[in-house]
C-alpha cells in the first residue's frame, strides 16, 4: 500500500455508541482499516475521552440517544473545544430532522441505522480526506485502485465498476494474500443485517472476473473451495 500520509501517524476514531453490537462490529472493522479505535458506552464517559483527548481524534462517531448524554449535547462540547474534528452522528432511522440536525448540531454528517459497514467508511473517508490529502492505492498483477479517485485500472486502462464490485475488489485487495471468508465478505462489502444468502458473491466474482482477468488466464481472484475467495500476494 502507497499512501500520501507519513505512515507512523496512525488515524485514530472515537466511537459513542451504547449498543454493543453496533459498538463491536464498527470497532472490529476500522481496526481491520488499520485505525486506532476508542469506544464508550455511555455519554459522559463519551464527552470525557473526546475532551481529554481532542486533538487526537480524526474522526468522531456519536450515537445519537445515549445514557448519562445525548450525542447532541457531546457534539455542541466537542465544538466549543475544537471547530474542525469531524462528527458525524449514527441515528436511528427517523429520529432526526434532516434540516434542523444540520443547524443545531454542528456535526459534519450523519448515517442512519442499519448502515452498512461499507457505507460508513466511504463517510469516514470523506470527511478525513477533508482534513488531509491522502492517496492510497491498492495493486495485484497489472490491477491498480486508486481509492482517492475511486478508479480502478488495468495496464494503466480504465476498467468501469459498479459500486458493489469496487468494493468487492477494495476488500480484497486490503487483504491481499489473506483469505477472504465468504461470511467476512458479507459483512463488509454487503451489511451486517445480511441474510446470509452468499450465493449472491459468487455472480459478483463473476463479472469481476469478466472486467478484470484475460481470457484463458488464471483468474486475479482465486477461489479457495468451501471458504471464500483471495488474492495472491505478489511473489
Ligand atoms: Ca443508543
Amino acid at each position: 500500500m502507497k499512501t500520501g500520509k507519513p505512515e507512523n501517524k496512525t488515524m485514530r476514531i472515537l466511537i459513542v455508541e451504547d449498543e454493543p453490537s453496533i459498538a463491536n462490529f464498527v470497532r472490529d472493522g476500522l481496526e481491520e482499516e488499520g485505525y486506532a479505535v476508542d469506544v464508550a458506552d455511555n455519554g459522559k464517559q463519551g464527552l470525557q475521552l473526546a475532551l481529554d483527548y481532542i486533538e487526537e481524534y480524526d474522526v468522531i462517531l456519536l450515537d445519537w440517544m445515549l445514557p448519562g448524554l445525548s450525542g447532541i449535547e457531546i457534539c455542541r462540547n466537542i465544538r466549543n473545544k475544537n471547530k474542525t474534528v469531524p462528527v458525524i452522528f449514527l441515528t436511528a432511522k427517523d429520529t432526526v430532522d434532516d434540516a434542523v440536525f444540520g443547524l443545531e448540531t454542528g456535526a459534519n454528517d450523519y448515517i442512519r441505522k442499519p448502515f452498512s459497514f461499507e457505507e460508513l467508511l466511504a463517510r469516514i473517508r470523506v470527511h478525513m480526506r477533508k482534513g488531509e490529502s491522502q492517496t492510497i492505492i491498492f495493486s495485484a498483477a497489472e490491477i491498480e485502485m486508486n481509492i482517492e479517485k475511486h478508479t480502478v485500472s488495468k495496464n494503466d486502462h480504465l476498467v468501469e465498476l459498479t459500486q458493489k464490485e469496487f468494493s468487492l475488489l477494495e476488500y480484497f485487495l486490503r487483504n491481499k494474500g489473506k483469505v477472504c471468508r465468504r461470511t467476512g465478505i458479507i459483512e463488509k462489502v454487503w451489511d451486517i443485517h445480511f441474510d446470509y444468502d452468499t450465493s449472491v458473491i459468487d455472480v459478483y466474482i463473476n463479472t469481476l472476473r469478466k472486467k478484470l482477468d484475460a481470457p484463458g488466464k488464471p483468474s486475479l481472484i482465486k477461489t479457495v473451495r468451501g471458504v471464500g475467495y483471495k488474492i495472491e500476494e505478489e511473489e
